[in-house]
C-alpha cells in the first residue's frame, strides 16, 4: 500500500511520463462498463468482489441484477443467506459472497450502515484483502493506494523485464508502481493499468503496437514480451468421481444443503464420492439409508457430467432412483421439492449441468 505522504515525496523525483501516456490512453479507450457509471463505494466494492477470479463479461449481468435487488449495503445485511446465495448462483467462489454478506452485517451493526472509508477499518472486514482495499478505496474515493492484481503484475513485469514473480520482484513491481502512479488520479491510474492488462497486454499475444507504453517497455524492446513473467508450471488437477442420485418420490426429488467448507449453504442432489473399485450403486444406496433412513431402488444411469473446480475435476455419474419409503421428513438441511421449484433454490454449478439433463429425462418412468 502507498500512503499519500509517501507518494508526494516520490512524485517530486520521478517523471510523470508513463502515467500521462497511460491515462491519455485510458481516457480514450476504456470500456463502457456498468460499474464505471456508478462510482459509489458500495457499487465499486460489489464489482471488485465479483471480478475476483471471474471475467468481466460473466460479471456484468450478475452485477446489474445484484444492484437492482440489493441497492445498498443495508439491503445486503437484511437479506437471508439463502437469498444472497441465490443471486450469486453460477458465479462460483461462493466464499466471496458469504464474506460480503458478513461484512454488510458488520457495517450495519458497527458503523451505522456507512461503509468505512479508512484503510484499517475497511481492510479488517471479512473477505477484504490488500488488493480489494486498495482497488475500492482508490477507485471510489481516489485515495492513494495501489491495487496490484494479476493483470498489473503481468504489465509491470514486462515493462521492467522481471522474469519470475518472486518476493523480490513483487516488491520491485510495487516500488515501480509507487514511483509512477499519478498522485492526482490514483484510482484512474490503478484502473488504467488493469485495463491495459485486460485489453492490450494480453497473456499470450500482447498487442504491443497498440500499447501506449511501448516506448517504456523493456519486454517489448527485447522482442519477446510474452516471456515475461515466466509461466508457472501447471499442476495436474486430480479427478474425483462422485455418484449423484436423482431420488424421486412421486413428482418430487430429494435435495440436500451442503454443510462444508466448500460450497457451504448451497443445495445439491445427494451425492457421494466413490472409488473406482467400489460398487457405486450399493455404496450410494447405503449412504442414503445411513443419512436419511430411506430405502431406494436403482432404476438406471442417466448420464455423466464433468465440472472443474480450482483444485480438482469432478466426474459425476448421475443415476435415477425411486424412493420406496413414504416421505414425511423435511428439515433445514434437506427437502423434497417439486421439479417446477428447482429455480427457487441456489445450487452449485455441477448441479446446473445435472438439471439440464432433466429436459431429456423421462420423469414419469
Ligand atoms: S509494450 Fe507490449 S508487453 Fe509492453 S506493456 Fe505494452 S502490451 Fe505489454
Amino acid at each position: 500500500m502507498v500512503f499519500e505522504k509517501d507518494i508526494s515525496k516520490k512524485i517530486k523525483s520521478n517523471s510523470m511520463h508513463l502515467s500521462a501516456f497511460l491515462l491519455d490512453w485510458f481516457d480514450e479507450n476504456k470500456r463502457e462498463l456498468p460499474f464505471r457509471k456508478n462510482r459509489s463505494l458500495y457499487s465499486i466494492w460489489v464489482s471488485e468482489v465479483m471480478l475476483q477470479q471471474t471475467k468481466v463479461d460473466t460479471v456484468i449481468p450478475y452485477f446489474n441484477s445484484w444492484m437492482k435487488k440489493f441497492p445498498n449495503i443495508k439491503s445486503v445485511a437484511e437479506a437471508s443467506e439463502e437469498n444472497i446465495l441465490k443471486s450469486w448462483e453460477g458465479l462460483g467462489y461462493y466464499s466471496r459472497c458469504r464474506n460480503f454478506h458478513k461484512a454488510a452485517k458488520i457495517i450495519v451493526n458497527d458503523y451505522g450502515s456507512k461503509i468505512p472509508e479508512d484503510w484499517d477499518n475497511f481492510r479488517s472486514l471479512p473477505g477484504v484483502g490488500d488488493y480489494t482495499a486498495g482497488a475500492v478505496l482508490s477507485i471510489a474515493l481516489n485515495k492513494n493506494y495501489l491495487a496490484i492484481d494479476g493483470n498489473v503484475k503481468r504489465v509491470v513485469s514486462r515493462i521492467t523485464r522481471r522474469k519470475k514473480l518472486s518476493k523480490y520482484n513483487l516488491n520491485y513491481i510495487r516500488s515501480f508502481l509507487s514511483k509512477n502512479i499519478d498522485i492526482i488520479r490514483t484510482g484512474d491510474f490503478n484502473e488504467a493499468i488493469m485495463e491495459l492488462g485486460a485489453c492490450i497486454c494480453l497473456p499470450r499475444l500482447p498487442k504491443c503496437r497498440q500499447c501506449p507504453l511501448n516506448s517504456f517497455c523493456a519486454g517489448y524492446k527485447s522482442g519477446t514480451p510474452s516471456n515475461y513473467p515466466q509461466k508457472s508450471v501447471i499442476k495436474k488437477v486430480p479427478v474425483r468421481t462422485f455418484v449423484g442420485g436423482i431420488i424421486r418420490f412421486k413428482d418430487r426429488i430429494l435435495i440436500q444443503k451442503r454443510d462444508s467448507q466448500m460450497l457451504n449453504g448451497l443445495w445439491e442432489i445427494p451425492m457421494k464420492q466413490v472409488t473406482l473399485d467400489s460398487n457405486y450403486i450399493f455404496d450410494f444406496k447405503k449412504y442414503i439409508f445411513d443419512k436419511y433412513g430411506y430405502i431406494i431402488s436403482f432404476k438406471k444411469i442417466i448420464s455423466e457430467v464433468e465440472h472443474v473446480y480450482s483444485h480438482f475435476k469432478m466426474k459425476l455419474i448421475v443415476m435415477d432412483f425411486i424412493n420406496c419409503d413414504d416421505v414425511k421428513n423435511t428439515g433445514n438441511s434437506f427437502s423434497w421439492i417439486y421439479k417446477r421449484d428447482i429455480d427457487r433454490y441456489a445450487f452449485h454449478r455441477a448441479n446446473h449441468k445435472v438439471f439440464k439433463l432433466f429436459k431429456s429425462f423421462n420423469w414419469d418412468v
